[in-house]
């Protein structure tokens, strides 16, 4: 049998797979097992931040896999602890808790929302709002965070306790919050699963201000937008305000399974001992991966993502089959005339990976794709549109 019809056999069918075999991949370039190449305009969704198996993220990794794959919690480890002071001293955060993924960041980010009301305020203090047409994770609780109902359909009772408004309504929030007990607004800057839609400054702000006069956290989930996807180490930079808790993944690792919930100073100390934890969590191959990564995403790396983001915009506003692109930086959304599957479907067959968002064609592509390869794809995806 043929790895697709093995696959199709023994995995569960959650995913809707396309037909195709990936084997090995060099930086934006991937190979099929029939040797066929294609550039990857999706990198993993948003995971392999430098491309696949780059040279030096690849000796990071490596080094730290034959010195000690794996140390329990109960122990100091080196790269965790480098990587958590890195993460504070270019955010400003003050502690750090690690998890293996996107859901586990938010449930961390969760249970401090809800320790900190609990003590501050009582324990019926727990409601979290978030927004309608987000996406926040798949655990039974993210996705209680998640707002959009068809993701809920027959999983339910989820957890209680979340609040969706809808995106850039100041006055739904406002009223939401003096309505209810809430302990947390919760959002991503620009709604990734939910069709790369930037969210309004003046509803961030908002959202800020109100945090802050009300005592509830403002949680940023900075797991597709972060680590230098949207042109700033974490899209809420581009926003001026500073969350009570952000949350990370995806390109945090470049490629390994990691997760971080970043604390300020106002809750860095909610959870203590005990309250929380992970076998996994900081384990030290994927904090290697993860150091790289946060290391190369500096000033120059970051205004390189804002030209290629200005390219690919300038390229396909106005182009022919193109409705409208929407986004920030290399995290970029093409509504076209005709069907996003369609599109998809043309850029395969002519070399090209893409990824969707609802109706959108999505782009996210390594944050150090060479401008010549940026330049093919984007030529490849412009003619899948027409
Ligand atoms: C992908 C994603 C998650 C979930 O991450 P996992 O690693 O799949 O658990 C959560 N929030 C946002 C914004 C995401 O894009």
């Amino acid at each position: 049998m043929d790895i697709k019809a093995i696959d199709s056999q023994y995995v569960a069918g959650t995913y809707g797979r396309l037909p195709v075999e990936i084997v090995s991949g060099k930086g934006s370039i991937v190979k099929d097992v029939n040797g066929k190449e294609y550039i990857d305009m999706g990198s993993g969704i948003g995971v392999t931040a430098f491309g696949l198996c780059d040279d030096e993220w690849v000796k990071a990794v490596s080094e730290q896999l034959s010195r000690l794959q794996h140390m329990s919690n109960l122990y100091y480890t080196e790269p965790c602890a480098r990587l958590a002071e890195l993460l504070c001293k270019r955010t400003g955060m003050s502690k750090v808790f690690f998890g293996n993924s996107g859901a586990e960041a938010n449930e961390c980010a969760i249970k401090v929302a809800r320790k900190y009301a609990a003590e501050k305020k009582g324990d019926e203090y727990y409601k979290i709002i978030t927004l309608q047409n987000s996406f926040h994770g798949r655990t039974l609780t993210t996705l209680a965070a998640t707002g959009q109902d068809h993701f809920h359909r027959l999983f339910t009772p989820l957890t209680d306790g979340f609040i969706h408004v809808p995106a850039n309504d100041i006055d739904a929030l406002k009223a939401c919050v003096a309505e209810n007990k809430v302990a947390a607004i919760m959002l991503e800057c620009v709604q990734g699963e939910g069709g790369v839609l930037p969210v309004d400054r003046e509803f961030v702000s908002a959202a800020a201000e109100l945090a802050e006069k009300e005592d509830i956290l403002l949680i940023i989930d900075e797991v597709q937008t972060g680590n230098g996807r949207t042109g700033k180490l974490y899209a809420y930079m581009h926003y001026g305000v500073s969350p009570d808790v952000v949350t990370t993944a995806k390109g945090l690792g470049g490629g390994l399974p990691i997760g971080a919930c970043l604390m300020s100073k106002k809750v860095e100390n909610v959870l203590g001992k005990g309250d929380h934890g992970s076998t996994y969590g900081g384990n030290p191959v994927c904090s290697a991966g993860a150091v790289n990564v946060i290391e190369r995403i500096d000033e120059a790396l970051l205004a390189d993502v804002e030209a290629k983001s200005k390219f690919v915009f300038d390229s396909l506003n106005g182009a022919e089959g193109v409705e409208s692109v929407s986004g920030l930086g290399l995290m970029i959304g093409i509504k076209t005339v005709k069907p996003a599957a369609e599109v998809l479907a043309k850029c395969m067959e002519n070399g090209v990976l893409c990824l969707t968002a609802k109706d959108k064609v999505r782009l996210l592509p390594a944050l150090n794709i060479p401008m010549d390869v940026l330049a093919r794809a984007i030529d490849v995806i412009k003619k899948a549109c027409i």
